[in-house]
């Protein structure tokens, strides 16, 4: 064998004796075959096995067995973004002249796929309240699909997964929901019968703003061949590197949830009448939009809730939100760092309510220590309040 060969070929190592507990992480493009006919046979392999690695890696693999488990699913599919795993059900359900339901809460930028992207096509949709009020007479033969977000963007609305896909049924419509606030560990969308349960994984799973993946679990081999169909025309697949940092974060997951529910849970609690503020938005308060649904489906509560503030504060809110010391300004959430975001949500919600005017503050609890955090929330509102001579003069 001359050098430039032997630089090539690898020489095959033992792996007797090493047993790690991280998962390695199998890079590949090309999948070899071990004879011609093997190669010849490839077509004929099954979406479980492997042909190229955009299609699945041992490492990929991994990530979606664990996920699939966690869902009480049959399979996964893994994708580049939490975007991505909403883009690729809508994509492989929906057809030129269907339509798909949407709740008025849902993650804003999957709106901006129906009307940017899926409408120019020829694909319709219709918001549905959060409530689900009057969503029964909005289905029509066109109708494919009924998306769910719960609770729902910003402001946290818990849905009734179960009376909605009992609705769905009746009619043979699919459905889908958004889980990435409660994760699998504290709802099972799929023990409910919801068709594709939906999660950012960049979030909780990742769990330290690093990463960016989506999964969407199905209890459906047809509707998995469905998916990895449209991802396998789109050119789509996910990197072991970015699997292997999700089943890191994901062995955690489960601590850090139950952390930054108590520490969430206990702040909005402490949150409700502070001068500046108006309604708390927490699925886990009581009078929370939604409150009842989830003490009856919901295990928990995750991290993330916001808060309204009151009008008269808003005007301070910005030099207040440059004070804060522990939490800091960004959008995306999950990640060990507590964030805070000014929110609006006008221009994204067609049924009216008083707090669609309002300021919402969005609060990602993170791993620090509570007592620095409250500090900070306790210095923004007081930030928030008119100096006395201001309430003199105004007065
Ligand atoms: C972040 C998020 C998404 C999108 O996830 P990306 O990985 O950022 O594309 C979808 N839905 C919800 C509820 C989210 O919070």
């Amino acid at each position: 064998m001359k050098d430039a060969t032997r630089c090539i070929i690898h020489p095959a190592v033992s792996t007797e004796g090493f047993d790690s507990l991280a998962v390695p992480v199998h890079r590949a493009s090309t999948i070899l075959f071990k004879d011609a006919a093997a190669y010849a046979a490839r077509t004929q392999r099954d979406l479980d096995g492997y042909s190229y690695g955009l299609h699945g890696t041992p490492t990929t693999r991994t990530l979606e067995a664990q996920l699939t488990a966690l869902e009480g699913g049959l399979r996964t599919v893994l994708v580049p973004s939490g975007q991505a795993a909403l883009a690729m059900v809508l994509l492989t359900v929906l057809m030129p002249g269907d339509c798909v339901l949407i709740p008025d809460t849902a993650y804003p930028p999957l709106t901006g796929l129906c009307r940017h992207y899926l409408e120019p096509r020829g694909v319709a949709w219709r918001i549905y309240p959060a409530d689900g009020a009057g969503l029964e007479a909005m289905i029509d033969p066109s109708v494919k699909l009924i998306w769910m977000e719960s609770p729902g963007s910003t402001t946290m609305e818990v849905q009734d997964v179960p009376a909605i896909v009992a609705l769905a049924r009746r009619h043979g419509v699919l459905t889908g929901i958004d889980n990435t606030w409660a994760t699998p560990l504290l709802f099972k969308p799929l023990a409910h019968g919801v068709d594709f349960s939906m999660q950012a994984l960049s979030k909780y799973v990742g769990g330290h703003s690093d990463l960016l993946l989506g999964s969407i679990t199905v209890s459906d081999l047809d509707l998995r061949r469905r998916l990895r169909d449209t991802m396998r025309m789109l050119g789509l697949g996910v990197s072991p590197d970015d699997a292997a940092l999700a089943l890191r974060g994901l062995e955690t997951m489960a601590v850090r949830l139950a952390h930054v529910g108590r520490v969430g849970l206990d702040f909005a609690r402490r949150l409700q009448g502070m001068p500046g503020t108006g309604e708390i938005l927490h699925p886990a308060l009581p009078g929370a939009p939604g409150h009842a649904l989830w003490q009856r489906d919901f295990k928990g509560a995750s991290g993330l809730f916001s808060v309204v503030l009151d009008e008269a504060a808003e005007p301070r809110l910005e030099a207040a939100l440059n004070r804060l010391k522990t939490f800091r300004i960004g959008s995306s959430w999950g990640g060990t760092r507590s964030l805070i975001a000014p929110m609006s949500v006008k221009s994204n919600r067609i049924f009216p309510h008083p707090r669609n005017d309002r300021t919402i503050l969005r609060i990602c609890i993170g791993l620090e220590d509570p007592a620095d955090l409250w500090a900070d929330l306790e210095a923004l509102f007081a930030a928030l309040q008119p100096h006395p001579q201001a309430v003199q003069q105004e007065g």
